[in-house]
């Protein structure tokens, strides 16, 4: 009876040895995926398996700030890099950057990329306080700096993007430009008809405004058309170069949506351009991967 039960205990632990081999492959990689959303040392993503399946890629640009160097000294490393990616992108430039730099605007037209108007000043397309104080609590700023940015009314809002359209054209000469980005992004616009009354009124046709959010267990907010505007939300920012989230972009492509990314010129060194390099080279060699400008992106899905 012993020996029966001597079998039967070491029986037991084989069987828990193998549970245990069987779950540690299963769940492994789920939870490097995990790891690698909220930017823990993920390491190893973009060795892994190859996709046939298109990952469509966005690469958009704002070109906000007139003091900063910066910009007109990335601006073109910037196109070289994406001249090597075979990439064309969308640069959401401001009406006073294309005022004092028109040159610049010029580069990156001529260069075949996409431009989208970002506001004249680059203040916040925001009608309302209570708006005032999410986008203040998620800057961590006072309620009063941040109404203080902003444009308070539609007209002003309208007319800003009247004076941010007609430097450029100034700029590039008359051309359609129609896409736009908002100085800061929330969730909530989502659902302000002023912000999109403003933007429809004006013959904006793409708004890339709103950001995903996966921070929790949120589901992925798809490309929508909202006041007879096509939404097309933001993947990641800037920081996807630092904290590497690189498992949003796994989540995207099983949701067969596109990866629109968005970075600032003005924080860019060659530092960043190197990183941006590196993150694009990874793209590529996992995902078979189409450059699309977010226009051409919004005409797809839409
Ligand atoms: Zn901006």
């Amino acid at each position: 009876m012993n020996t029966m039960k001597g079998i039967v205990v070491k029986l037991a632990i084989v069987l828990l040895i193998l549970v245990s081999i069987i779950s540690f492959i299963v769940f492994i990689p789920a939870y490097t995926e995990f790891a690698d959303i909220t930017g823990l040392p993920g390491s190893g993503f973009f060795t892994g398996p190859y996709h046939d399946r298109e990952l469509r890629v966005s690469l958009s640009f704002d070109i906000e700030d007139l003091d900063d160097e910066n910009e007109t000294i990335s601006v073109p490393l910037i196109l070289e890099l994406l001249d090597k990616h075979k990439a064309k992108g969308t640069f959401f430039i401001t009406g006073k950057v294309a005022e004092k730099n028109p040159d610049l605007v010029r580069k990156i037209h001529s260069a075949g990329h996409e431009l989208g108007l970002h506001t004249h000043e680059h203040l916040f397309p925001l009608f309302n306080k209570s708006d005032a104080a999410l986008v203040a609590s998620a800057n961590s700023k006072s309620v009063e700096s941040i109404w203080t940015m902003s444009y308070r009314n539609q007209t002003a809002f309208y007319n800003s993007l009247k004076a941010n359209r007609e430097a450029l054209i100034k700029a590039v000469g008359d051309i359609n430009i129609s896409i736009f980005r908002s100085p800061c992004l929330i969730p909530r616009w989502a659902e302000s008809p002023e912000y999109f009354g403003a933007l429809n009124q004006f013959g904006i046709s793409v708004d890339s405004s709103y950001i995903q959010d996966f921070s929790y267990a949120s589901t992925v907010r798809t490309i929508t058309e909202k006041y007879g505007i096509t939404e097309v939300p933001v993947t990641k920012s800037d920081d996807i170069l630092e904290i590497k989230h690189w498992g949003v972009i796994s989540k995207m492509h099983e949701a067969g949506q596109p990866i629109v990314l968005f970075f600032h010129p003005k924080k860019f060194e060659q530092r960043e351009i190197g990183k941006l390099d590196e993150l694009l080279s990874g793209i590529e060699n996992r995902y078979k991967t189409v450059y699309l400008t977010i226009g051409d992106t919004a005409n797809i899905y839409s």
